[in-house]
């Protein structure tokens, strides 16, 4: 069996008449935006939280990451967050809040934290929930009526996913990260190709990538259209987890590992589809259009409506006319004006020292403003004792506190007007960063650090000499 047949029948509670499987769900995730109307629901119904030990909130989406002093200045943000703290407290729920120390966004946290284990069924009213399948857990992203029903039964009711195993050999080149991986996964296989399967990221290039980038990965599985996506647990999650705050500790820890590693998928499972790449001829990555598809290697030149199928050149016509490009561009030497190193995709720690490594001795653009925002306050308090905060403001760049910022931009950081950014967000869709006219360029966080320093689009491994 795979990792998912396996995850799926252990809590499994029953087959719904209409080919659903009521699923119990392990661990949900509560954060301040999609949850105000699904507690009023509850509230309305006379019904209480069902599992309050098996849920736990953060604030992430709406909290400013310049001046945090309450009541924040946005009265929307103040009531979210208000919102949330007097739910948590009526229903029990632990809140992560902005005095706890380990505040941040949903998906760093989780991992950050030890909540996220292998074998896992997970939920949070957030599409990237997918990031805890690095953990080798099935973790859902789920709307506002399910985080209802999560609340009120712990249950999801859920279709069957096929798997597709996604088999990745080679080695990536210098300059060459997860982000551009995936990015190449979503490129090759289409933003809709992963509707209806769960991706199980595999193969020699998956087994030595670190926690972080697995988790970089996964997070954008959903940006394949694949409900979830996971990766195998083995000694590097284990490596990972022990120690953690809420991973279990001593002879517990050791009966996790050995139930851990039974569920890893087996050798002879069997799949509905499987996919091979060749990691080793991946380049930089640079999306130009408006999802996160549309992208090019750094040394490439966009598509032009004439090398397409006649069905495929409207949508190709239309980003390119969103974002001023034409057909047959270099992507590099574009202009931006803002650079975000940020997002529950690529804010870890790891992330900030790669792009800290390219920005280190160098200042930002006298036009670009530069901001990083890191993915939790345990990930910012680690990185200010590497000094890591010192080497962006020194450079330029804005050291901000943690949250989802420009990722989504339901907070004060957004695009103005046209606005390029350079961002190493998740989704470039229109709007996406405040702006109904700003523009997003996706790349890794190394990539946007480039960006940053030059102005323009660039090509990171000329800025480091290929190291
Ligand atoms: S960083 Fe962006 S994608 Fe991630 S949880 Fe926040 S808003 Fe959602």
């Amino acid at each position: 069996m795979t990792l998912l047949e396996k995850v799926w029948n252990a809590h499994t509670v029953r087959k719904l008449p209409n080919g659903q499987t009521q699923l119990f769900v392990g661990l949900h995730l509560v954060h301040e935006v999609t949850t105000p109307q699904a507690f009023d629901m509850l509230r309305a119904r006379g019904w209480k939280v069902r599992y309050p030990s098996r849920t736990i909130a953060t604030v992430d989406h709406i909290v400013p990451t310049r001046d945090q002093r309450r009541p924040f200045m946005d009265v929307m943000a103040e009531d979210m967050l208000s919102a949330l703290e007097r739910n948590c407290r009526e229903a029990g729920i632990p809140l992560l809040d902005l005095k706890s120390g380990s505040q941040g966004i949903v998906h760093v946290i989780g991992p950050e934290l030890g909540l996220t284990q292998p074998g896992m069924t997970i939920a949070c009213g957030d599409s990237h929930t997918s990031t805890h399948g690095a953990f080798g857990a099935v973790a859902f992203g789920i709307g506002t009526s399910q985080v209802r029903d999560v609340l009120a039964s712990q249950c999801l009711a859920l279709e069957p996913l096929k798997v597709r195993r996604i088999d990745v050999s080679g080695t990536l080149a210098a300059g060459v990260y997860a982000k551009d991986l995936i990015l190449e996964i979503i490129r090759r296989l289409g933003v809709n190709g992963g509707v209806g399967y769960a991706y199980e990221y595999a193969g020699e290039t998956i087994d030595r990538l670190s926690m972080d980038e697995r988790m970089t990965i996964c997070n954008m599985s959903i940006e394949g259209g694949a409900r979830v996506g996971y990766v195998n647990p083995d000694q590097t999650t284990f490596d990972y987890l022990r120690g953690r705050r809420f991973a279990p500790e001593g002879d517990a820890f050791d009966k996790a590992v050995a139930w851990w590693r039974s569920m890893a998928s087996d050798a002879d499972a069997r799949y509905d589809d499987t996919v091979r790449l060749d990691a080793g001829a991946i380049r930089p990555t640079v999306t130009w259009g408006i999802n996160p598809g549309q992208s090019v290697y750094v040394d490439e030149r966009l598509p032009r409506p004439s090398d397409l199928e006649p069905a495929a050149r409207a949508s190709l016509a239309e980003a390119l006319d969103f974002m001023g490009f034409h057909g047959g561009d270099p992507i590099k030497g574009t202009r931006i004006d803002v650079a975000f190193v940020g997002s529950c995709t690529n804010a870890r720690l790891s992330d900030l020292r790669e792009a800290a490594r390219v920005v280190r001795g160098h200042h930002v653009a006298p036009h670009v403003k530069a901001l990083v925002v890191p993915g939790s306050q345990g990930v910012r308090a680690a990185a200010e004792r590497e000094g890591l905060d010192r080497v962006f403001t020194e450079a330029g760049f804005d050291w901000r506190n943690a949250g989802c910022s420009m990722c989504l931009a339901m907070n004060q950081d957004r695009l103005e007007g046209r606005e390029v950014c350079a961002s190493s967000s998740n989704r470039n869709f229109k709007g996406r960063q405040g702006s109904p006219t700003g523009r997003t360029l996706l790349m890794s966080p190394a990539m946007v650090a480039a960006a940053a320093i030059a102005g323009e689009v660039v090509d990171v491994r000329e800025m480091t000499d290929g190291h």
